[in-house]
């Protein structure tokens, strides 16, 4: 089933025209799918379930950490992996209990580490020998225990975009694996801190699952190599990175992925962890933008629209291709012409589609930008000063604004002259 469809000549978001929430939220607005959300999880959990993995699901909700998403998430059984202190309140605030947390990141402070501890959250994942060290002290001082697992870099190669490959030896994420049996031996040592598991996440986007196998099968072995030195290993933190299909991608099912993980770790008899972001929420989105001017140039056709960079920086920032349809069904017959959408940011960068292949566009026609769910609205901000964009969820034939638009007069409200200059 596909939650944004044309039905009587106009798409709608599950049982919901956009015409009707364009008029009530304004535009650019996100619009997100409950019904789409839930499938998604449901498909993911379930093939865990279907092979017979002890498995649980923590979304990875730097993805999209609208609390009325999360919720949603949550309200289907699944946890949350967070990156910031912010996003363990916010993970608090949605009902995710504290023992269904895990805490990942490679700069977690000594507040945050507090913050998490406090709320007896399930798992810290260590990225260095330092925060290791501080977690330790932190967790000494609370008279508190906690489990961690330390996050290893398998060095594998995740063959996606530069700026989200975090399995290379080169980038910042995680403690060689080759050094892991020395620093399982430190953490085993200090004082506060369990090491009950093994973290790895070697990107995001991946539309293969060679990479995963590597890394799966790196840290199986390791997992072994840890045993026979007399750590507990009970756990295994898979990560997330499940590539979705932008429209030009053919990402594995996530049946394949789950495979790839059974046949790698699935004899250890651990207990999984996945935390998949994009996976659940990037299809369960759209952003709708309007045509503010449809300008016939040279050359080209450019549609500028309500919507810019700030509100999806995913074009600009990672080359990412979003498929751009009109809201008013085309006709069938009609012809298609190449656009160009832009939005009105002075940045070349500002560019949300070339050549794009849509039917005549005037002023005021309605858009949607698919797939917009993950890396959406959670990056938006008010460069040019521009209202941040607001968030809808939609429930079958019922839809709620989750984030209100934040008008320039709310922002400009936290700013002051200093005081020599009134
Ligand atoms: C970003 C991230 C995820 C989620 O990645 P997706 O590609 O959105 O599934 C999971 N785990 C960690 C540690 C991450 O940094």
């Amino acid at each position: 089933m596909t939650h944004f469809e044309y039905r009587n000549g106009e798409m709608h978001a599950e049982g919901v025209a956009l015409s009707r929430i364009a008029e009530v939220a304004e535009t650019p607005v996100y619009v997100y799918s409950a019904g789409a959300l839930a499938e998604a999880y449901t498909r993911f959990s379930s093939a865990l379930s279907t092979a017979d993995l002890n498995a649980r699901v923590c979304y990875a909700m730097k993805a999209n950490s609208n609390i009325a998403v999360i919720r949603t998430l949550a309200d289907l059984g699944a946890g949350a992996d967070v990156v910031s202190g912010g996003e363990l309140e916010r993970a608090l605030a949605a009902g995710v209990s504290g023992p269904d947390i895990v805490f990942s990141g490679v700069g977690k402070t000594p507040g945050e580490m507090r913050q998490a501890i406090a709320a007896e959250i399930g798992q810290f994942n260590v990225e260095s020998i330092p925060e290791l060290e501080m977690l330790s002290h932190v967790a000494t001082s609370m008279g508190a225990t906690v489990d961690i697992a330390i996050r290893v870099n398998p060095d594998v190669d995740a063959n996606t975009h530069h700026k989200i490959s975090t399995g290379r030896q080169e980038d910042k994420f995680g403690i060689d694996i080759a050094r892991a049996g020395d620093i399982y031996a430190r953490a085993a040592e200090l004082p506060s801190i369990a090491p009950v598991s093994i973290a790895v996440h070697i990107g995001s986007q991946l539309t293969d699952v060679a990479p995963f196998r590597a890394a799966f099968a790196r840290v199986a072995e390791l997992t072994r190599e840890l045993r026979a030195a007399g750590h507990n290993i009970g756990k295994l933190d898979l990560g997330g990175g499940l590539g979705i299909d932008y429209g030009r991608q053919t990402p594995p099912p996530v049946e394949d992925y789950v495979a790839v993980v059974a046949e790698t770790v699935g004899d250890l008899e651990c207990e999984l962890m996945f935390e998949p972001g994009r996976y659940l929420a990037g299809p369960a989105g759209i952003l709708m933008t309007q045509v503010i001017y449809a300008k016939e140039a040279e050359a080209r056709r450019f549609a500028i629209v309500d919507a810019a960079m700030n509100d999806l920086i995913r074009p600009a920032l990672y080359d990412a291709v979003h498929r751009i349809e009109t809201v008013r069904e085309p006709a069938t017959d009609g012809a298609l012409q190449d656009w160009d959408v832009v939005g009105p940011v002075c940045e070349t960068g500002d560019t949300f589609a070339k050549g794009c292949q849509l039917p005549a566009l005037s002023e005021g026609a309605l858009l949607v930008m698919r797939d917009a769910g993950a890396y959406g609205a959670v990056m938006s901000s008010v460069y040019n000063s521009r209202a941040l964009v607001a968030e809808v969820l939609v429930h079958d034939d019922s839809f709620a604004v989750v984030r209100a638009r934040q008008e320039p007069a709310t922002f400009m409200g936290y700013e002051t002259l200093a005081d020599w200059q009134n």
